[in-house]
C-alpha cells in the first residue's frame, strides 16, 4: 500500500462557474479563476495520486502554458491520472478530501461531490470522504478570496 497528498488554492473570481470535485456548485455568480475550470478538489487529488506513485505533480503533466487545457473539465486530469496509476499496477483503495471554503455552504453538495468523485475513479462513494471546513473568517480564505482543497489517497496493488 502506498499513501499521497494534494493540495490545490485558486482564486475567487466573478463570473465563472464553481466546479468541486466535477460538480458544478451554485454560488451567485462566482467561481474560481484558473486555465482549466480550477476545479480544486480533482486538482488535489490529482497531485495526491502523483504523489501516492512517485509521479511527479499535476503542472508536469498538464501545464497552464498548454492551449489544449483552457477551460477543460478537470474530471479529465482525473482519467489521465488514473491511467498511470493503473499502468504502475496499482488501484485506488480511498481517498479523503477536506475543502477549505467559507462560502457557500458544501453540506448540500456533499453526496454529489463523493459520488462524482468515486465515479471518475471508478470506485464505489464508500472509499471516497468529502469534508468541508471553513477558515474561521481568517486569511484570504477565510476572507473569501480563494478556496483550497486537500486530498489524501491510498493506492495498493
Ligand atoms: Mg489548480
Amino acid at each position: 500500500m502506498r499513501v499521497g497528498m494534494g493540495f490545490d488554492i485558486h482564486r475567487v473570481a466573478e463570473g465563472r462557474q464553481l466546479v468541486l470535485g466535477g460538480v458544478v456548485v451554485p454560488w451567485a455568480g462566482k467561481g474560481l479563476q484558473g486555465h482549466s475550470d480550477a476545479d480544486v478538489i480533482f486538482h488535489a487529488v490529482c497531485d495526491a495520486l502523483l504523489g501516492a506513485i512517485g509521479a511527479g505533480d499535476i503542472g508536469n503533466y498538464f501545464p497552464d502554458t498548454d492551449h489544449r487545457w483552457k477551460n477543460t473539465a478537470s474530471g479529465i486530469f482525473v482519467t489521465k491520472v488514473l491511467e498511470l496509476v493503473e499502468k504502475r499496477g496499482f488501484r485506488v483503495e480511498n481517498v479523503d478530501i477536506t475543502v477549505l471554503a467559507e462560502e457557500p455552504k458544501l453540506a448540500p453538495h456533499q453526496l454529489n461531490i463523493r459520488r462524482s468523485i468515486a465515479k471518475t475513479l471508478g470506485i464505489e462513494p464508500a472509499r471516497v470522504n468529502v469534508k468541508a471546513k471553513t477558515m474561521e473568517q481568517l486569511g484570504p480564505i477565510g476572507q473569501q478570496e480563494a478556496i483550497a482543497a486537500y486530498a489524501v489517497v491510498s493506492v495498493g496493488t
